[in-house]
């Protein structure tokens, strides 16, 4: 089973998707996890990626892409995989349609977390203080959330149109969340 874990930072995509992948035997792929895992390496990825990530920027999406098509092919993903955090623009969205067509892939929900903006600052101050994130910042955070509206929004209507959108309340306990992710996909 192949989902994408859709919302904006803070809404708990990545909370979910370690839940879900627990229930559902498949892996996460998570382009934030990869990316501060090859800062803190500080390997030529990591290099590249870091002043974007403290800003709150997006990585270019050549570089995403070419993440996510590496880590597809390997073993594990056979199963089924959960992207958390990608695709973030129209441009990844529709790489990532080529990448899995190529490979006789189908995805097979796109759940989009809802969530205030309040609480997503709310979460996401929070969240700065008790993992200290360097992209958990006041201006880190607002740039985030307006990037969101620019460029992610739009994959809501584009997946809305391929009829694979599925809206999930993302407010409330964490188990609340995962029950109402349970309902939608029916694992
Ligand atoms: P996340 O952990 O998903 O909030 O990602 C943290 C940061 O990594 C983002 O603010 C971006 O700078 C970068 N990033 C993660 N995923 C992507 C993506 N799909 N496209 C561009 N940048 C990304």
């Amino acid at each position: 089973m192949q989902l994408i874990f859709l919302g904006p930072p803070g809404a708990g995509k990545g909370t979910q998707a370690k839940i879900f992948l627990e229930r559902a035997g498949i892996v996460q792929i998570s382009t934030g996890d990869i990316l501060r895992a090859s800062v803190s390496k500080g390997t030529p990825l990591g290099l590249k990626a870091k002043s974007f990530m403290d800003q709150g920027a997006l990585v270019p999406d050549d570089v995403v892409i070419g993440i996510i098509e590496q880590r597809i092919q390997e073993e594990d993903c056979k199963k089924g995989f959960i992207l958390d955090g990608f695709p973030r623009t129209l441009e990844q969205a529709k790489a990532l349609d080529e990448i899995l067509a190529k490979r006789n892939i189908k995805m097979e929900h796109v759940i989009n977390f809802n969530v205030p903006d309040e609480e997503l600052i709310k979460r996401l101050l929070g969240r700065a203080s008790q993992e200290g994130r360097s992209d958990d910042n006041p201006e880190s955070i607002k740039n985030r959330l307006q990037i969101f509206k620019d460029k992610t929004q739009p994959l809501i209507n584009y997946y809305e149109e391929k009829k694979i959108l599925r809206h999930v309340d993302g407010v409330g306990t964490t188990d609340e969340i995962a029950e109402r992710v349970k309902a939608v996909v029916g694992v």
